[in-house]
């Protein structure tokens, strides 16, 4: 499998090449050449292999440049038992009226995001030291990430990884995950700033090319192909499990920040993957709802983007939709270098002319979710259930409702445990969420970060004397 760019002008490059690269050189995202086609028989032939095994046969067909006999300890190593509360990895459990939650937040930051972080870990080092060189991961964190990535590079060798955290605005479950980490090769960096500056310091070093390539600087962040490749493998995992009873077609519904999850439900479906809808769910920040209901995309500014109690989808601006848009327009790469210099000048573009095109080829349909309404869905799937949603989930829950069809089985990914986001909980429920065994005494452990001054000079001096060389 070759992989080329969503603006045409990157010469194909094989899966390990586009691991270490990030954004393509000519500023847009890897997708592969073509999407493989799996047949009836396989999809049934995988329905008694666990999950990792499962892993290796689907990211198989992406990962052409890893022998197969290679690839397989790998994802035994990412996805071993002990690191994961469920025993199956990715569990799935009713809740009421054919929906189901897919449970994608057992892994060790109680995220989704370890699903694919987890896999990244063993790849990392893999290529590494096959091209004897080393890596250091710069990246952004406003919580999830970031404590994912961590934990899925701590002590790997030739790995170093830079994470930049706005101080003093991530909850202390989340400050408390990442800060008490104290491997080496671990560097918290607390700037004096909001998030979005933290990013820019970021992107203002990896786009310093000299310093890039002296530092052997690499990124994690959602564009990462290697992460969409890994969390394809889950929607076959929850359509296998859904379906052993004789159901032949499934639903999944997901809450969407980046659009890197659902994109890979988009991969899945393109592969042959029996997906009657993929639903995507937002909050407030509803600008890929307004995209799926009326054909035009209109991102916002950080300035016109809402704070909320669901903080991993805050995004106005969804750094996957390209390769979504890729495939929409036929993956005509002139086409959608036109569109995106069209956002740039005028903010907007529309493709109203392939709204039909959007629920009935693709499958895709879109809902929004409130305050309110998140608080009402944890209270009420608590109440009724007994289950513990976190708010995230909860917008998922509450869309999913409005399109389930009868005889489909729906599936709401999980996509982070209550006990991150407890003061929303705390105002659904009137109590706090409990803390996975295990994690009881996390807020209580020595922490250790970096606390830094707003400005890309000081992380500079700092990654200068840090570096894994
Ligand atoms: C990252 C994240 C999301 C959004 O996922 P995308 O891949 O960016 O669409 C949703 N919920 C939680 C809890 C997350 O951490």
């Amino acid at each position: 499998m070759r992989y080329i760019s969503t603006r045409g002008e990157m010469a194909a490059q094989g899966f390990c090449d586009v691991l270490l690269e990030g954004l393509a050189p000519d500023g847009g995202l890897a997708v592969p050449e073509s999407v493989p086609h799996i047949s009836e028989s396989t999809l049934e032939s995988w329905r008694s292999l666990s999950y990792p095994e499962l892993a290796a046969e689907v990211l198989g067909y992406f990962v052409t440049d890893i022998e197969p006999d290679v690839l397989k300890p790998m994802t035994a190593r990412a996805y071993e038992g002990s690191k994961f509360r469920s025993e199956t990895i990715v569990s799935l459990r009713p809740l009421a009226d054919s929906i189901s939650l897919l449970g994608l937040s057992e892994g060790p930051t109680l995220a989704f995001k370890d699903m694919a972080m987890q896999f990244l870990g063993e790849a990392f080092p893999h290529v590494l030291a096959a091209r004897s060189t080393t890596l250091n991961i710069l990246g952004a964190t406003s919580g999830d990430t970031g404590s994912a990535a961590e934990y899925a590079m701590r002590s790997k060798t030739g790995l170093a990884v830079f994470m930049l955290s706005p101080y003093g605005r991530m909850s202390a479950f989340q400050r408390a995950q990442m800060y008490s980490l104290k491997d080496e090769n671990i560097h918290n960096i607390a700037v004096r700033g909001v998030f979005d500056e933290a990013q820019d310091i970021v992107k203002a070093l990896s786009g310093d090319l000299a310093f890039k390539e002296r530092y052997r600087l690499g990124a994690v962040n959602s564009i990462n192909w290697a992460r969409i490749a890994a969390q394809i493998v889950y929607y076959f995992w929850g359509w296998l499990r859904a379906t052993d009873l004789d159901v032949c077609s499934v639903s999944f519904t997901v809450p969407t920040g980046n659009f890197g999850n659902i994109l890979s439900g988009h991969y899945a479906r393109q592969m042959g993957l029996p997906i009657s809808r993929l639903v995507l769910a937002t909050n407030e920040n509803n600008v890929l709802e307004e995209f799926f209901t009326t054909g035009i995309y209109r991102p916002r500014t950080p300035a016109h983007t809402h704070v909320t109690s669901s903080p991993s989808m805050d995004i106005s601006r969804a750094s996957n939709f390209e390769r979504f848009v890729f495939d929409l327009v036929g993956r005509d790469a002139d086409r959608v270098r036109k569109l995106w210099h069209q956002l740039a000048t005028e903010g907007m573009f529309d493709l109203s002319d392939k709204l039909d095109v959007l629920s009935k080829q693709y499958g895709f349909v879109a809902g929004h979710s409130t305050h309110s309404n998140r608080l009402g869905t944890i209270r009420r799937v608590f109440d009724q259930l007994g289950v513990l949603i976190d708010p995230h989930t909860a917008d998922g829950v509450r869309v999913a409702r409005d399109f389930v069809e009868p005889g489909t089985p729906m599936l709401v990914l999980e996509t982070a445990l209550p006990a991150k986001f407890t003061d929303t909980i705390q105002e659904s429920i009137g109590r706090p969420a409990p803390l996975p065994p295990g994690l009881e005494d996390l807020e209580s452990r020595e922490q250790k970060v970096t606390v830094l001054p707003c400005d890309v000079a000081s992380v500079r001096d700092y990654i200068v004397e840090h570096a894994k060389v």
